[in-house]
Formats: C-alpha cells, structure tokens, sequence
C-alpha cells in the first residue's frame, strides 16, 4: 500500500508558508525604531538631544531586539519548523516520529500528539499489509482447492458417464440376443396367444432397449465419445425411414402424417445418418405420442447462404401442445412438461436432451413454439455440405437367384448368443450358414465350404477380425470374397478404416435384421460385379 501521494492524502498542494517568526521580528523591529525614533525625536526637537546617552539608548536597543528575537525563535520559529517539517514527511509517506521542541507549551503537545497518530498510523498500516499478505495466500489456497475440487468432479462425473456407457452396452448385447430371438420365433407357426404374447414381449424388449439406448447415448455425449460420420446422406430417404417407423402407431391413432420437401433440396449432403435420423425420429415420434386427432407434418428445405448450406427440418403438429413455462426446460434431462404424461405416453424425459445435444453437436440449434390445446412446431436449423451425385448402382442378373439359398454365408463371431441370432435371421433369409468362433478358425471354414460371403466380428480373442480378414486376403482363391465388418463400437472413421483394411462392407451392433440382409445383398452384388469385371478383362 503507498503512502506517498501527499494529494491521496487529501494533503492540499503545497505553497512556500511565510514564516509567522519573520512577521512576529518585522512587527517586533517597527515598533523598537518606532520607540528609538519617538524617544530620540522628542530629545532633538526639545534640545535636549545627547549623543552619548542616544548611542546608549540605542545599544539598549538592538540588544533587546536581540533578545526577543532569540527567544521568539526558541519558542515559535524551531517548533514550528519541526511540525512543518513533520507534516511534510507524513505527506511523503514518511510515518516516522517526528522532532519535537521541549517548551513545554502547546506546541509540544501538539507535536506529541502528532507522533501518537503517526504511531497510529503507522500500526495500522502495518496491520493492513499484513492481513494483505495472509489474504493473497488464503486467496491462493483457496484457488488451488477449488481447482482439485473441479478436478476431481470432472474426473468423477467422466467416471460416471464412462460407467452408464459401458453398462447399458453390456445390457444392451443380451437384450438384442432376446430381441432376435423374439423375431426368430415369431416368424414361426404360432398359436394367435402365442404371438400375442410374444409380441407383448417384444414391445417391452423395445422399451428397454430404448431406454438403455437413450442413456448410453448420452453418457457417450457426456464423456465426450460420441463422433460424428461424415459420409453420404439421403435425406428424404431418412424422413422417409421415421414416417415408416412411426406409422403403424400413426394410423391407429387416425393421424395424418405428412411431408414436405421444397424445391433445392440437395440429394445427398454429407453427414452422419444415424444421428440424423435419431434428431428426426426423437421429434416425430413425440408429434404422434402427443397428438390425438388431426395431422403430423415433416418439413424440410435448405437456405444458400454467404457462409454455406443450412438446413431447416420442422415437425409441425396438432396435439396437446406445452404451456409457455415449460417450453425451455423440456429441453432439460428427465424433464417433461407434465409428470402425469409419464403415466399417460411413457417416455423418460431424455429423447429432447439427446437431441438438442445431437443439434449441438452438428453445430445447430432447435427451437419450439407451441400453443396449448392446438399443437407444437420443432424447428431445427444445421449447416450442411451438399455433395455431389451418387454413380448408377450396379445390378446383375443373377442377383434374385443368390437369395434362394445357394450362398453360404460364413459367420465369424465369438460371442454365442450374437451368432445365433445372425444364424437365425441369415437362415430366415434362405442362406446357409457355417459359424467360426474366433478368427483362427476362418481358413479351415473356407476350404471346407463354398463360402459367397464371410461376416467378420472385428473384437475377437486371439486372430481378430482384421487379422483373419489380411489371413482371407492372402489367399488368391479368396481375393474377391466379400467380407463385412461387424463391431460393436459404431465410430467415427471406423468404415474408412475397415475398407482400407480389404473390407467390403461394415454394421455396427446391435444387429438389425434390414440393415444385416441390405449389406449383405449389397456385398454379394459387387461380388458378383467384381467377378464379371475380371471375366470382361
Ligand atoms: P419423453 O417424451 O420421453 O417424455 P422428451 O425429452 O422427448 O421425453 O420430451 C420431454 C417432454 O416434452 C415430454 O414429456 C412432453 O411433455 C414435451 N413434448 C415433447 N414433444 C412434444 C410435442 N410434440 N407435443 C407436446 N409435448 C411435447
């Protein structure tokens, strides 16, 4: 703390004093010359004028002036001097004691009590810096606990999110081995109390997997593993995808659902279609849960700005609508506008967190308004990259026949319940199926059986899948032989990687029946093309 600055002080700026003894000696010198001259005067003007007796006058005189003087500067002037003398040092931020004349008068009380308060003065200050310095170090190790706290919180809250991820992956694996079970059997000859109540099953298997999906979604978003594809998306072919999902439960309710395209939409952006999908189905599929009567629609068109594309996707319907107060917080974990609509729809309150995060994600924003009693619109606004088209696909006559059951299929999967099902859905299809339980076993399995296709697990004890599919590679006989990766963490960059590993195709777990047969019917094609291109050259 400074103590110099005589105006922070509230010292006034200071001007040269005339000293009071220099006045006091002045008036004292007047009035003796005044007296020499009235008493010398009087001596002249009445004759009476003796210079012997004036010399010795004015002797007189000057050694009285002496001695007042002498004695004014004793008791005036040098206590004075020192106050002053003081006071500046003060000004300066001086605090020491200062000189003080003993005259035993009140300028040596003033001067005492001047050194009490500069002694005051002084302690204070002394006091101020040091709580000064204690308040600097509390301040530090309060920042550094602060710090560690936050450390410690962040790692925890990353812990917890890393423990709800891998507990509903290890949950969701069973619970899709139920599910496709589930499938298998009711493809089955059935009684109608059977199939009622299997199907009674299935929606719970549902259920659960949803929820299970919801929360790994987003402890994956919270421990910041969740990345986003950026590959060939077909939007219409998306919204076409959430209509067909939601529409069996849209028509028992006698919705309309609807779609408008505008005009410029590009055919394909580039993106990430399975998050894509999940911000669109996430909001049609709430539209239809709280809508009972009258229509749902799905809008979408692309704005060219300066900056680039921006897309514009907006779920308009007619039910129940949300009260003003509640419109932003049903954006929040496990809140819903309503607690009784839990008992009424179901639904957990974490499908428009997962989505807004998803909108973040894709560097978007989404927005509702809403009016009670006659619908709600969610619109949601993203940049996109357009991308150019897609080349013709390539067809071949003989590719019906391959479904009628010639193929082998060869399913490479250590886990016994994931086989089973793939089996079971393979088989439905008409294929024939050999399984291999881990990738040392691939070679044997090929050579003993024409295998069309091999459906590779990439995490695998021992040979794992790239290793078995470079083993597969090696082989001339097999150069051309279509093998599809199948891994349970759906990652960024993982398609790009298994193609570059001599791959042909990729499904990420669960394993969902259209997406299993689409890739395999799509890597039996271009075997088949791979094989007339060589016969052609
Ligand atoms: P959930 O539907 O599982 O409860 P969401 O996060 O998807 O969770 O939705 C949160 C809440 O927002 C819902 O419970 C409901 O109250 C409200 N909500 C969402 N979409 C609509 C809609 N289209 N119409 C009316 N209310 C809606």
């Amino acid at each position: 703390m400074g103590w110099s600055s005589p105006q922070l002080l509230g010292f006034p700026t200071r001007r040269r004093p005339r000293s009071v003894a220099r006045k006091y000696s002045l008036f004292t010198g007047i009035l003796l010359a005044y007296v020499v001259f009235i008493y010398l005067g009087y001596d002249y003007w009445s004759d009476h004028f003796n210079p012997a007796k004036a010399t010795a006058f004015c002797a007189a005189v000057v050694l009285i002036a002496g001695a007042v003087a002498k004695f004014t500067n004793r008791v005036l002037t040098q206590p004075l001097a020192n106050l002053q003398e003081g006071i500046t040092a003060v000004g300066d931020g001086r605090l020491d004691p200062i000189r003080v004349s003993r005259t035993a008068d009140e300028f040596e009380f003033l001067g005492d009590s001047f050194n009490s308060m500069i002694e005051a003065l002084a302690k204070s200050r002394d006091q101020i810096r040091q709580q000064h310095d204690s308040l600097e170090e509390r301040i530090q190790e309060r920042t550094a606990e602060l710090e560690e706290a936050s450390r410690k919180a962040l790692l925890a809250s990353k812990a917890k999110s890393e423990f709800l991820a891998n507990m509903s992956h290890e949950l969701r694996t069973p619970l899709t081995g139920v599910l496709g079970m589930i499938d298998v059997v009711l493809d089955s000859r059935l009684d109608a109390d059977q199939a009622g109540q299997l199907r009674t099953a299935r929606e719970c298997a549902l259920a659960l997997l949803g929820l299970l999906n919801d929360i790994l979604d987003l402890s994956k978003i919270e421990a910041g593993r969740m990345e986003l594809e950026e590959i060939p998306v077909d939007l219409r072919a998306i919204v076409r995808e959430c209509i067909e999902a939601v529409k069996p439960k849209a028509e028992n309710k006698g919705l309309r659902m609807q779609t408008t395209v505008a005009p410029g939409l590009p055919a394909r952006i580039a993106g990430d279609p399975m998050r894509l999908r999940q911000i669109l189905t996430n909001l049609v599929s709430n539209a239809v849960k709280f809508t009972n009567e009258g229509f749902v629609e799905v809008r979408l068109r692309v704005d060219r700005q300066e900056s680039g594309m921006s897309l514009t996707a907006e779920v308009l319907d007619t039910g129940t609508g949300i009260p003003a107060d509640k419109l932003q917080s049903i954006f929040d974990e496990f809140t819903q506008a309503d607690g009784s609509i839990s008992r009424r729809y179901g639904g957990t309150g974490l499908g428009l967190a997962i989505t807004r995060r998803l909108v973040k994600m894709h560097g978007g924003e989404i927005s509702v308004s809403s009016e009670v009693g006659r619908g709600s619109t969610f619109r949601v606004t993203m940049p996109v990259k357009p991308i150019a088209e897609p080349p013709a696909p390539v067809t071949t006559p003989d590719a019906e026949e391959r479904a009628d059951g010639r193929e082998t299929i060869l399913v490479v999967e250590d886990n016994p319940v994931n086989q089973k099902v793939v089996t079971a859905i393979l088989k439905k299809h008409g294929y024939g199926v050999v399984c291999a339980n881990h990738g040392g076993e691939v070679i044997d399995r090929l050579e003993q059986n024409r295998v069309g296709l091999v459906l590779m697990d990439i995490q695998m004890p021992g040979v794992d899948g790239l290793e078995a599919t470079r083993l597969i590679r090696a082989h001339h006989r097999w150069k051309n032989l279509p093998v599809v990766a199948i891994t349970a963490h759906a990652m960024n960059g993982d398609r790009d990687m298994f193609l570059r590993n001599g791959m042909d195709g990729y499904l990420s777990k669960p394993i969902n029946r259209p997406q299993l047969m689409a890739e395999v019917e799509r890597c039996l094609l271009l075997s088949d093309h791979r094989q007339s291109e060589t016969t052609v050259h």
